[in-house]
């Protein structure tokens, strides 16, 4: 099993939560004319007061190191830390086209939901594929995330800090 396979485990989504898709929407437009990349992370629905059983989308992980410009985003795997579990992948088309490039259908097999996120990055502005790189459903659900602190972009001190934990 290699290090991606082992990131991304499948689990149910339920979707993702309000707040986080405007993150990444916000994240998107900042990063314009470059495109932004990021890994989504999960909660477990039961921790969000809801009455489900499943995964919430409730955080992006922008990995250090990840090259990016307008028409690429390259993460590179060497700095995802070991204990990063991802549900799937989001990133930005700066050329506002919903649709998986050939090398986007080529990471999708890794992780059940990758979003794409087009200029001019409005709310609607985004679409959810499955490993195949077909649409998928993925609700926004207006959850109460439980600690906006989880809204960072890891620097390489905190993972060095999370590896010593280990
Ligand atoms: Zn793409």
């Amino acid at each position: 099993m290699g290090l991606l396979d082992a990131l991304f485990r499948s689990s149910e989504i339920l979707g993702i939560a309000e707040e986080t898709l405007e993150f990444a929407l916000e994240s998107s437009e900042a990063s314009h004319p470059n495109e932004y990349m990021g890994l989504l992370r999960g909660t477990e629905a039961s921790r969000l007061g809801l009455d489900r059983d499943g995964l919430v989308i409730t955080d992006i992980l922008v990995i250090p190191g990840t090259e990016s410009n307008s028409v690429s985003a390259t993460l590179k795997t060497s700095q995802v830390p070991n204990d990063v579990r991802a549900l799937g992948s989001v990133h930005s088309h700066p050329n506002g086209v919903l649709q998986p490039s050939n090398a986007d259908l080529g990471t999708f097999g890794r992780g059940s939901v990758h979003i794409i996120i087009g200029a001019p990055y409005r709310r609607t502005d985004w679409k959810a594929f499955d490993t195949r790189g077909e649409p998928r459903r993925l609700d926004v659900l207006g959850v109460e995330l439980p600690d906006s602190e989880e809204f960072f972009d890891f620097t390489q001190a905190d993972i060095d800090e999370e590896l010593q934990w280990d």
